[in-house]
């Protein structure tokens, strides 16, 4: 036709997933809200590895974070205050081919959400658990979260907060069948990016901290570490992201770590100054909750009848 050769076609994918694809609703989140910056990140994620929006699913519990899933065009389950994790265990349980994505605030995940967090982690199941951690409870309007340093003022603690605040990457390596832990911040785009497409790949629980700025609350929490990259130690090695050379750039002090040493793990999350930031820990050798929780999926209906049957006829007396 027209002269032009037709023995040939173009190579292009059935379907072509771009950005658009998973833009959900106008983000809410105040201006300069450290939460747009995940939003984009997750997004740019699903475009780069093609995850069909109709097998990706995005769970929160109740929290400014918490409004991820209506940002996101995918399948997205806004549940109640600090139960995300179990939400999103029973999703990966009854469909273990489905993408899923958490998002949970400080106040979400270690406080009402505490006792889900310790179990959601020995599970072991396969989801991106992103813990924005802005140190307040913001939806609520600034009150102390348990992230929030000493001295932070807030409407319950205006003298400032007087508690030690929990580390929440120090706290999840404790517990036990720990399989993936890292910490980023979302002022550095690119790092938080690549960690965050490392714990998309890595096959079970993937707990990231991120330190994600509320300038509307905690304006000056993260400051120092915003505007001196040296207070922050870049993790390189092991598990860690490959990292362009004008993103190392950006990081002046960087650390060589294995990160299958548990013990080197929970010694750096310990550490403030300068914070950690990369893999702090990975076991892809962990086991998973769904290789139990998936056995039978594929009985037919028939099939589970007569199991269903086979275990209703052992009460018979
Ligand atoms: Fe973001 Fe803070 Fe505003 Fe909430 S209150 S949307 S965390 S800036
Ligand atoms: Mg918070």
């Amino acid at each position: 036709m027209f002269g032009l050769p037709t023995d040939w076609e173009l190579d292009v994918p059935e379907r072509y997933f771009t950005l658009e694809d998973y833009e959900g609703g106008t983000a809410r989140w105040c201006p300069g809200c450290g939460d747009l910056a995940v939003l984009t990140a997750v997004q740019r994620i699903c475009r780069d590895e093609q995850l069909p929006p109709e097998k990706t699913v995005c769970v929160s519990g109740i929290g400014c974070s918490s409004r991820f899933p209506h940002y996101m065009k995918t399948y997205g389950f806004h549940g109640l205050h600090g139960r995300p994790l179990p939400v999103a265990c029973g999703i990966k349980s009854r469909r273990p081919d489905l993408h899923v994505f958490v998002a949970t605030g400080d106040g979400d995940c270690c406080s009402i959400g505490a006792g889900h967090w310790v179990h959601a982690v020995r599970y072991n199941m396969n989801m991106v658990v992103m813990l924005f951690d802005n140190a307040v409870y913001g939806l609520t309007k600034n009150q102390t979260s348990p992230t929030s340093p000493i001295g932070l003022s807030t409407n319950t603690h205006p003298k400032g907060a007087w508690l030690p605040p929990i580390n929440p990457a120090a706290t999840t390596l404790g517990f036990a069948n720990v399989s993936f832990v890292a910490q980023t911040v979302d002022w550095h785009a690119a790092h938080l990016y690549s960690v965050l497409r490392a714990a998309y790949h890595h096959r079970g629980f993937s707990f990231v901290r991120i330190l994600q700025r509320c300038p509307t609350y905690t304006a000056g929490v993260f400051d120092e570490l915003q505007k001196d990259p040296s207070r922050l130690l870049l993790l390189t090695g092991g598990d860690n992201p490959e990292l362009e050379p004008d993103v190392l750039r950006g990081f002046p002090q960087r650390q060589a770590h294995d990160t299958r040493d548990l013990v080197a793990a929970r010694n750096l999350a310990d550490q403030d100054e300068p914070l950690p930031v990369g893999v702090l820990f990975r076991d892809p050798s962990r086991p998973c909750y769904e290789e139990f929780t998936n056995a039978g999926l594929d009985l037919t209906a028939a099939d589970r009848l007569k199991a269903l049957e086979r275990e209703l006829d052992k009460f018979a007396v």
